[in-house]
């Protein structure tokens, strides 16, 4: 028993399950989750000081390598000057601003702490801007833990096999459709069935939640054409890809421009910061302009706007998402090889800083494709990359991801130890 061991036992007594957040434990995996104790670059060591490479990153915020120079520094300075003051103040405009430059649809933003909440009132204004009630999710993209959006949703909801959550009134999703990821026929029939009842479509335009999951641009453009012919309000789930597969994020890669946009991760630099925004038509229907209630006591918090500030003007230097794109490609050519080599049906598929691994002959495009991944195999590689000091996610269900701070070696390292654990599993 070492430490994480002993850690894991103790935390159990105090904590559901040992960990605050269900994606932490290796439910589907087995074995103890690691306890970190601290992290530096694209590193992180554990409580018997044993070193990994991160390609989780805080599932996905830490773009820059965990511990930036200049990101610490912004936030010591805003430590200083006051943790929070629930008032207005300066950095709050200035990040505004940034998000306003960096993400053109965004003509006005509002901020809050966390993904879940910048879904839930994304959902809430679209209701509230369009006067409709039903709401259209795709199977497999997760928007956070809001109740109405908990329907088949991905990530952790896909690991511990529960298609929805207990707890949550059958009344209150009623008026939350589920369709097909990619695709667009089924959702033409669904908006010519009921589309002047349709308040929104909320879709994470890259999927990072059922591992990752490109949508078609024949799919995405779909959605826009057919919520702008009825009046719905598209609403682009930016939380995991914003800033991180793009500047602009997936909406830049896919050339479409959303109605409202959900931002998470990367914009708060590893602090609790998150953000929705868009249309300044659909904003101003946001208290206190208009009717549509939202709040937060520490939304704007200072010292988190300070990290994620730093982190959106550190991602603007000249260059920063071609090599940030060819880190993800090396790594996923270099595993697709070392599984070609050693005869395991595997693929691998990236955009930007985000990758998928598919213990899958070929990369999927759907769901129900995903559930079909050999996770056995899986379980036993996640383990032996593990042992090699190369963190994944314990899970066939969510997304990989690297930063600015990996570099050839990481990649190399992580390259060679995945050909010997793709050879232990012949
Ligand atoms: N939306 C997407 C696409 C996400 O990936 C996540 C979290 O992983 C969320 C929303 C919820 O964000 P949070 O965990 O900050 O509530």
């Amino acid at each position: 028993m070492d430490r994480n061991d002993e850690l894991f036992e103790r935390a159990q007594r105090s904590i559901p399950g040992g960990v605050n957040s269900p994606v932490r434990a290796f439910r589907s995996v087995g074995g103890s989750p690691r306890f970190m104790q601290k992290a530096s670059g694209p590193f992180m060591w554990d409580v018997t000081g044993k070193k990994y490479i991160d390609y989780i990153l805080s599932w996905g915020p830490m773009i820059l390598g965990h511990g930036n120079p200049e990101v610490l520094r912004a936030v010591h300075e805003a430590c200083d000057r006051g943790l929070t003051f629930g008032t207005a103040t300066e950095p709050e405009i200035l990040i505004a601003e940034e998000i306003r430059k960096l993400v053109p649809s965004i003509e006005t933003v509002r901020l809050a702490s966390s993904g879940t909440e910048a879904g839930m009132s994304a959902i809430r204004l679209a209701c509230g801007f369009t006067g409709r009630s039903k709401v259209i999710k795709f199977e497999g993209c997760y928007h956070g833990h809001s109740d109405r959006l908990l329907v088949k949703a991905g990530s952790g909801m896909l690991t511990f096999g529960h298609p929805s959550s207990a707890g949550i009134p059958a009344g209150v999703t009623a008026d939350t459709i589920v369709l097909e990821y990619n695709n667009p026929q089924q959702l033409e029939d669904t908006f010519r069935s009921c589309g002047s009842e349709i308040a929104c479509v909320i879709v994470e335009a890259v999927g990072g939640n059922m591992n990752m999951v490109k949508g078609s641009p024949e799919f995405i453009h779909a959605i826009r054409d057919l919520c702008t012919r009825y009046g719905a309000v598209m609403i682009v789930d930016e939380v995991m890809t914003g800033f991180r597969v793009a500047l602009g994020g997936a909406q830049s890669v896919y050339g479409v421009k959303p109605d409202l946009t959900m931002l998470g991760k990367v914009v708060g630099g590893g602090m609790p910061v998150s953000a929705f925004g868009g249309r300044r038509d659909i904003m101003n229907m946001v208290a206190p302009l208009g009717p549509v209630y939202q709040a937060g006591t520490l939304s704007g918090n200072p010292v988190a706007v300070a990290a994620g500030l730093a982190t959106l003007r550190l991602v603007q230097a000249p260059g920063f998402y071609d090599r940030l794109t060819s880190i993800s490609r090396r790594l996923t050519e270099g595993l697709t090889e070392a599984a070609r080599s050693e005869g395991v049906p595997f693929c691998a598929d990236y955009c930007g800083g985000m990758f998928g691994l598919y213990f899958l002959p070929k990369v999927p495009t759907r769901f129900s494709e995903v559930t079909r991944a050999d996770t056995a195999a899986f379980g036993r590689w996640f383990h032996h990359m593990l042992d090699a000091g190369c963190y994944f996610a314990p899970s066939t269900y969510e997304a990989g991801f690297v930063s600015i701070a990996h570099t050839d070696k990481e990649i190399s390292h992580t390259i060679e130890a995945a050909r010997e654990a793709f050879a232990a599993l012949k």
